[in-house]
């Protein structure tokens, strides 16, 4: 298995092969990728024989080789079915944000417990009661989860999804979640993030590193 943080910049990678590179530019060094971004050569070079890719010494990397290779290992050979819990307005602005963002990752479920937002299509999503949510994700073959729910539903809802099988939890609700080993959980407090910020905001000296 990849270490978290290498996939991390492999996808940075990506996006930036996909997105950020000239259309006329076949091949690239990796001190250009490491330039666009923000990390050393060495560090570049490491990540991508981490998936077997090695660039010849005169022409560097293939562009759209690359892209293709690292799309391959981050994405396998199907595209990842993810269900969403929350419809509030973080949940509502992540199912809109994802539509049809990559192929790869496609929100086929949404859950909610509010009658006034199941039982229709809310950002492109129907929403089902989540009391369906075992039913669902088994129904459906989905792997990865996104929790948007408040921190008193959280735990609950994150068994009942390991339960149904669910590999994967990005959780957004600020509070610590206890998962299997064999499911991936990434926390994004959006609030504890912010104040991080706001900390070294408020800290910083400008001119000094
Ligand atoms: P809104 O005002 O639209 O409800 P919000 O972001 O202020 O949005 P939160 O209290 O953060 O709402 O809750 C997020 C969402 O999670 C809401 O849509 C809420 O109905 C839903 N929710 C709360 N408890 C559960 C639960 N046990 N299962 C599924 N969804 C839940």
């Amino acid at each position: 298995m990849i270490p978290d943080k290498t996939v991390e910049r492999l996808s940075l990678y990506r996006w930036l092969l996909e997105g950020r590179v000239d259309d006329s530019t076949v091949n690239l060094f990796s001190h250009q990728l490491a330039a666009l971004a923000c990390v050393t050569p060495a560090q570049v070079r490491r990540d991508l024989m981490a998936i077997g890719y090695t660039g010849s010494p005169n022409r560097g990397y293939m562009v759209k080789d690359l892209a293709a290779s690292i799309g391959h290992v981050i994405d396998g050979d199907e595209p990842a079915k993810v269900a969403l819990v929350g419809m509030g307005n973080l949940g509502r602005a992540i199912v809109a944000f994802l539509r049809g963002r990559r192929s790869a990752l496609r929100v086929v479920a949404t859950f909610d417990i509010d009658p006034a937002k199941t039982g229709r299509m809310i950002s492109g999503s129907r929403c089902h009661e989540q009391k369906h949510i075992e039913k669902v994700i088994r129904e459906l073959g989905v792997t990865v989860a996104i929790l948007t729910v408040p921190t008193e539903a959280a735990q609950n809802i994150a068994d009942r999804l390991v339960s149904a099988g669910i590999r994967g939890i990005l959780n957004y609700a600020p509070v610590p979640l206890r998962v299997p080993d064999w499911v991936y959980l990434e926390n994004r407090d959006v609030t504890a993030a912010l104040e991080k910020v706001a900390y070294f905001a408020r800290n910083s000296v400008e001119g000094t590193s």
